[in-house]
């Protein structure tokens, strides 16, 4: 084909890419749009404003004691208050007493919980309703469906997950617990240990990994089955409200019934189950650094030193402007990822046996999403947390203001749901493997653009600019794909020292992507011009990671083909950023507020 041709051809269209994981690497706004909370239905906003009130009225006046003690008795009642309004069945079956609503919701509900500051009770009501009910929902057959999750779903019982164990940690495979079948074939005898456990002494209910043979496999396992023995609750960093211990099987007998799935589908279920963990735990995270935020600011207004409130100076402000960059970026893919899912989902048919087959390949494709919204979200409250604690100085210190536990709380969603070295090996894995199987179009889009790395669509003088610059990031992320995927193949899954940065990258480089398209699908008003202050000073940071990050792998891995193309965009790209003054942008509007303020 003639390169001249090779222009004016379209190879791919949104129509090719339907429901697909990643998809977001080769669409342009023009040719697709993402879903974000800008679009929430009136249902899911009823829900929202529910969550909400019973998270400002009941969680918060108690978020001190949910915080800081482990206090069986009021987590058991907050489960069952947010049982009885629903809160805990989105995800379950309208025909075993659940709402069965969308992905969307189901992080909307977490999302607004979360206002009641306390990540104790959150980590508790997410590990429950995540990875505890979702191997029974997916997996169990009706009579278990029957008999648990109606009382999952009240709040009547708690559930675990119990995957971890001293030898396998990141590598969840390594399990050495055994599990075998007793002589009259009646029972599994398990014995094992796992640890770190999430509601391990709460729990009525526990989903259990173990080996038959050398098959791993999934149990349910009640608390009172013989053999079972919950070690002492661990002493922690942060999340000191929330239970996690060991659990002991000692010749634990399970009867043959409450096995979950069959002998050998523990690994997918305990690995389908974790995706929408983490798209969750991005929502969680998120939220909690929306509203440390405003904290942070309500003391910074009040704090006075110089004569003057700690808020007027910029070295303060500067903190707050990449607070509230960092939560939009991090809001913007947390939605865009369940909208991207539930429309996929949409297409499946409820009553076919394979439903739930279907919604789990789905979460599957868009591990790259789920990923992203994940290490983004932990590390955006990690940053709100840490600058927190510098905006109040010595306050931020001591125990009495919120900020402090805020600090040791915010820890470990940087460790579990896979760590964020896991979750970043599974974004440049999945890039990798989905652009050689070519299950998304990158050669196609390499090929289209191969004369030409900023396409002039037709697009409305206010966005040209913004356009050409995330168009000019695609291009170059794709060439880097292509250039890694040609020295390495397959075993770029092993290259760490350039996975992490080609991560990053892509992480990156959904950042702007995502944050333009949902700019781009905005109606103009107040919303979207505060929106696009926030967008350009994204746009700008994002522009030089992606920079500096393909330069990092180029000096490792030279490609005069890939840098003379670098040197001839920027130069026609001409971009010229003023972040600071976009910083400061930000910040007047944020003063105006006085809080979080593009929910
Ligand atoms: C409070 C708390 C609650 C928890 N709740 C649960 C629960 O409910 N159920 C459950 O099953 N587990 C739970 N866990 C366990 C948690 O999921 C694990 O701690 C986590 O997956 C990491 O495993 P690990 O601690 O063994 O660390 P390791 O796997 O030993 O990792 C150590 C370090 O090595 C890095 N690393 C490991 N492998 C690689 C690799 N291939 N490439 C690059 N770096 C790598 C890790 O990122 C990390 O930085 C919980 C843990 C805590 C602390």
């Amino acid at each position: 084909m003639e390169v001249s041709e090779k222009k004016q051809i379209k190879m791919y269209s949104e129509k090719d890419l339907v429901g697909k994981g990643g998809k977001f690497l080769v669409l342009n706004a023009l040719e697709t749009s993402i879903f974000c909370r800008e679009k929430f239905s009136e249902e899911q906003k009823m829900i929202a404003s529910s969550a909400e009130d019973y998270a400002k009225e009941q969680l918060k006046p108690v978020s001190n004691e949910l915080n800081n003690v482990l206090n069986e008795e009021l987590t058991r009642k907050i489960f069952k208050e947010v049982g009885e309004l629903g809160f805990l069945s989105v995800d379950v079956p309208e025909k075993f007493g659940g709402l069965e609503l969308d992905k969307t919701t189901a992080s909307i509900v977490v999302d607004c919980l979360s206002s009641g500051e306390s990540a104790s009770i959150m980590v508790s009501i997410s590990a429950h309703t995540g990875i505890a009910m979702l191997p029974i929902i997916w997996y169990g057959n009706d009579v278990q469906k029957e008999k648990y999750l109606p009382k999952m779903a009240s709040g009547e019982y708690i559930g675990c997950f119990a995957l971890t164990e001293p030898g396998a940690g990141s590598d969840v495979l390594a399990a050495s617990t055994k599990a075998e079948l007793n002589k009259e074939k009646t029972h599994y005898i398990l014995n094992g240990q796992k640890i770190y456990i999430t509601n391990g002494s709460w729990a009525d209910v526990s989903v259990v990994f173990a080996m038959v043979g050398n098959k791993y496999t999934a149990f349910i396992v009640e608390k009172d089955c013989e053999g079972f023995v919950v070690g002492a609750e661990e002493k922690k960093l942060g999340i000191k409200g929330s239970s996690t211990a060991t659990l002991f099987f000692e010749n634990c007998k399970v009867p043959i019934e409450n096995m979950l799935g069959e002998v050998g589908q523990g690994g997918p279920i305990a690995f389908n189950v974790l995706y929408p963990g983490r798209y969750k735990l991005g929502v969680t995270t998120c939220a909690g650094a929306k509203y440390l935020t405003t904290g942070a600011l309500d003391f910074a207004f009040e704090r006075e030193q110089f004569s003057r409130s700690v808020s007027n100076f910029g070295m303060i402000k500067n903190k707050f402007a990449n607070m509230v960059t960092k939560s939009w970026e991090s809001d913007s893919i947390n939605y865009m990822t369940t909208g991207a899912i539930d429309e996929a989902i949409n297409s499946l048919d409820k009553t076919s046996d394979n439903y739930y087959e279907g919604v789990q390949k789905i979460i599957e494709d868009h591990s790259i999403e789920a990923s992203i919204s994940k290490v983004l979200g932990s590390e955006t409250l990690a940053y709100t947390v840490d600058e927190g604690v510098q905006i109040m100085g010595g306050a931020g210190f001591i125990e009495e203001y919120p900020m402090a536990g805020a600090y040791r709380d915010e820890r470990i969603n940087r460790i579990f749901e896979g760590t964020n070295e896991i979750n970043r090996m599974i974004i440049g894995g999945y890039v990798l493997k989905k652009s050689i199987l070519e299950e998304i179009p990158i050669r196609m889009c390499i090929q289209e653009r191969e004369d030409n790395w900023i396409p002039s669509d037709k697009i409305d003088d206010d966005s040209i600019e913004y356009f050409k610059v995330v168009e000019f990031c695609r291009s170059l992320l794709l060439n880097i794909t292509n250039h890694l995927i040609l020295t390495y193949g397959q075993d770029l899954k092993n290259e760490q020292w350039i996975l992490e940065p080609f991560a990053d990258m892509v992480i990156s480089f959904s950042i702007i992507d995502i944050g333009f398209k949902r700019l781009y699908g905005l109606e103009k008003n107040d919303h979207k011009e505060n929106t696009e202050r926030v967008f350009r000073h994204s746009l700008a940071n994002h522009y030089y990671e992606i920079l500096n990050n393909s330069k990092l792998i180029l000096e490792h891995l030279p490609n005069d083909e890939i840098n003379n193309k670098i040197e001839e965009n920027l130069n026609q790209l001409n971009y010229k950023p003023d972040r600071i003054k976009y910083k400061q942008d930000i910040v007047n509007d944020l003063y105006k507020f006085k809080k979080y303020y593009l929910d």
